[in-house]
C-alpha cells in the first residue's frame, strides 16, 4: 500500500466563455480515471481552476460594461456548476486570479531572475492602430508559416500544432479591426529556454509522454528551442511584472503556476497534505496533467523547463487527447457545432455523455468523433437493452416470489469466474486510460450474462407450485443479478448516477475489492427503473437550441 498522493489536473478553462462538450471530454476523461484510482484505494487529489487572465477577458468585460473581476467571478460560478452537473467532482476548483497565484508567480519569477534565466530584449510586435493596442497572439489571424493553413492564430497552428510568433504568420490581420497590424518596437522579458535544452532532452525520455507526443517534440528540438516571451504590454488583465512598468506576465506564464496555487489553496483546507513535500524536486508523489493536443508544447517544454529552473518537481505523466468532432465537424467557438454543457443537461443526462466518451477514449492522442445521429441508439442498445435489462428481467422473480432474497449459493461458479477474469483485464485498461477497451469488455460481459438468462429462460420454467422449479428460478435470477453487480462495479467510474441507483437496488455499496464476493442470501430492494431510454427527439431539441445560438 502506497501512501503517496497523486495530483491530477485538467487544463484550465478560459474565463470568458461557457463550458462546452470539448471541455467535458477532457474533464470526464480525468474524472473517470480519478474515480477508478480511488476505487482501488489510491489517494488522489483532483484540481482545476479558471484561467482568468489575458486580453480576451479585458475586452469581453469592456463589452459587457463590467470589471474583469466581475466577469471572472460570474464565470467561475457558472463553470463550477457545469462540471458538477456532469459529476466531474474536483477537490478544488479555483482561479488563477488569486493572492496565492500572485505569490507563486512572483516567487518563481524572482528565482528565475536570480538564476539568470530571464533577459530583456527589444522586439517588434503587432499593433492595431485603430484600437490603440498591442495585439496578443490570439487577436491576430493569418496563414501558418509551416503548413500554410489559413486562419490560424498568432501563437500556434491548430492544424500542424507548430508554435511560432505572430510575426511569423503570413498575411496577418487584427481580429479586432480586421486591418493589417503594424509592427511597433517594445521591450519584453524572455525566459531562456535554450539554457534548459539538455535537461529537456533527457526529461522527455523519462516515460512521461505518449509516444506520438515524444515524436512531435523530437521534431521541435530539430527546429530548435527559442527564448520564450513571458511578458505582455498594457492594456492587459493579469499580474504586473515587478520593476517593469506597464508590463504584465503573459497568461501562459501564470496559468500553469495555477496548478501550484490551486493545490496550495486545497492544502489550506486539508492540513494533512504537505504542500512542500509535494512540490520539492525529489517529491515522492505523482503529478498528472490531462490536456488537449493543442497545448502540448506549453506542458511538455515550457512547463517542465520553468519547474526545473525554479527547483521544483516535474510532472509524472502528461496525457494529451485529440479534438472532439461532432458529426465529423471540429467543434469551435467561431465555427462548427458548439454544444454547451448547460444545454446538454436540459435535454439529456450526464451518464450518457460520460459513457459515450468512455466508449471512444483511448490512451492515444486521437480525435474523438461523436455521431449525434446514432448517439441515442448506442446508449439504448448498450445501457438499456444489455446492462440494465440484465437486472430488470431477473429482479421481478426475486422481488415477487422470494421476498427480495438472492439464493444461498451460486449455481454456475464457472460463469461467475469468467466475468471476474474480465474485470481483471478491465483493471489494466482503466489504469492505462484505455476506456474504450473497458467499455467493449463490459459489453462482452453483458452479452455473456444475457445469453445465460436467455438460455435458462426462467419465465418458461417458473411454476409456483413446484419447489424444484422455484428453486431453479431463484438460482438463475440470483446469478444474473450477481453478474449485473460485477458489470455495474466496473461501470461505476464511468456512470456514477447509474451506479448509485444500482447500489440502492442491490442494497450495497459497490466496491472494487468486492467484485470477487457474490451476494448470497442477500436482500435486494424493489426494482425501480435504473435508466431511461433516450428518445431521438431529445437530441433533436438539443441541436435546435444550439443552432439557434
Ligand atoms: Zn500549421
Amino acid at each position: 500500500m502506497s501512501y503517496t498522493n497523486s495530483l491530477v489536473t485538467c487544463a484550465f478553462p478560459y474565463s470568458n466563455g461557457s463550458i462546452h462538450l470539448g471541455h467535458l471530454l477532457e474533464h470526464i476523461q480525468a474524472d473517470i480515471w480519478v474515480r477508478y484510482k480511488r476505487m482501488r484505494g489510491q489517494k488522489v487529489i483532483f484540481i482545476c481552476a479558471d484561467d482568468a487572465h489575458g486580453t480576451a477577458i479585458m475586452i469581453q468585460s469592456k463589452k459587457e460594461n463590467i470589471t474583469p473581476e466581475q466577469l471572472i467571478h460570474r464565470t467561475l460560478i457558472e463553470h463550477k456548476n457545469d462540471f458538477l452537473n456532469f459529476n466531474v467532482i474536483h477537490d478544488n476548483y479555483y482561479s488563477t486570479h488569486t493572492t496565492e497565484n500572485l505569490f507563486f508567480v512572483k516567487k518563481i519569477f524572482s528565482t528565475l531572475q536570480k538564476k539568470n534565466f530571464l533577459k530583456k530584449k527589444n522586439i517588434y510586435q503587432y499593433y492595431d492602430i485603430k484600437e490603440n493596442i498591442f495585439l496578443p497572439d490570439r487577436f491576430i489571424k493569418g496563414t501558418c508559416p509551416y503548413c500554410h493553413t489559413k486562419q490560424q492564430y498568432g501563437d500556434n497552428c491548430e492544424n500542424c500544432s507548430s508554435i511560432y510568433t505572430a510575426t511569423d504568420l503570413i498575411d496577418p490581420k487584427s481580429i479586432l479591426s480586421n486591418t493589417k497590424p503594424l509592427l511597433k518596437k517594445t521591450e519584453h522579458l524572455f525566459f531562456d529556454l535554450p539554457q534548459l535544452e539538455t535537461f529537456l532532452k533527457n526529461w522527455i525520455y523519462s516515460g512521461v509522454l505518449q509516444s506520438s507526443v515524444l515524436n512531435k517534440i523530437k521534431e521541435w528540438f530539430i527546429t530548435g528551442l527559442k527564448p520564450w516571451n513571458i511578458s505582455r504590454d498594457q492594456p492587459y488583465f493579469g499580474f504586473n511584472i515587478p520593476n517593469f512598468p506597464n508590463k504584465y506576465f503573459y497568461v501562459w506564464m501564470d496559468a500553469p503556476i495555477g496548478y501550484i496555487s490551486t493545490f496550495k489553496n486545497f492544502c489550506h483546507y486539508n492540513k494533512d497534505i504537505n504542500f512542500e513535500d509535494f512540490w520539492k524536486i525529489d517529491s515522492p508523489h505523482q503529478l498528472f496533467h490531462f490536456i488537449g493536443k493543442d497545448i502540448i508544447y506549453f506542458h511538455s517544454l515550457f512547463w517542465p523547463a520553468i519547474l526545473e529552473a525554479a527547483d521544483l518537481r516535474k510532472p509524472t505523466g502528461i496525457f494529451a487527447h485529440g479534438y472532439l468532432t461532432i458529426n465529423q465537424k471540429k467543434i469551435s467557438k467561431s465555427k462548427g457545432p458548439m454544444i454547451l454543457a448547460k444545454d446538454w443537461i436540459k435535454y439529456l443526462d450526464s451518464d450518457s455523455l460520460r459513457y459515450y466518451y468512455a466508449s471512444r477514449l483511448s490512451s492515444k492522442v486521437e480525435d474523438i468523433e461523436m455521431n449525434l445521429e446514432t448517439f441515442h441508439e448506442k446508449i439504448n442498445a448498450d445501457i438499456v437493452n444489455k446492462i440494465v435489462n440484465l437486472a430488470s428481467r431477473s429482479a421481478y422473480f426475486i422481488n415477487v416470489y422470494f421476498k427480495g432474497y438472492l439464493s444461498k449459493e451460486l449455481t454456475d461458479i464457472h460463469l461467475y469466474k469468467i466475468l471476474i477474469s474480465s474485470s481483471r483485464k478491465i483493471e489494466s485498461f482503466f489504469e492505462n486510460r484505455d476506456f474504450s477497451l473497458v467499455v467493449s469488455e463490459i459489453i462482452k460481459m453483458s452479452n455473456i450474462a444475457n445469453q445465460y438468462v436467455n438460455t435458462e429462460a426462467p419465465w418458461n420454467i417458473f411454476n409456483l407450485k413446484n419447489d424444484i422449479s422455484k428453486n431453479r428460478v431463484q438460482n438463475i435470477c440470483s446469478l444474473s443479478i450477481n453478474l449485473f453487480k460485477i458489470i455495474i462495479t466496473c461501470l461505476k467510474p464511468i456512470m456514477p448516477d447509474l451506479a448509485q441507483k444500482s447500489e440502492e437496488f442491490l442494497n450495497i455499496s459497490l466496491k472494487w475489492e468486492d467484485i470477487v464476493h457474490p451476494l448470497l442470501n442477500h436482500k435486494i430492494a424493489l426494482f425501480k427503473k435504473l435508466y431511461s431510454r433516450i428518445n431521438k427527439n431529445q437530441v433533436h431539441f438539443l441541436l435546435k437550441t444550439c443552432t439557434l445560438k
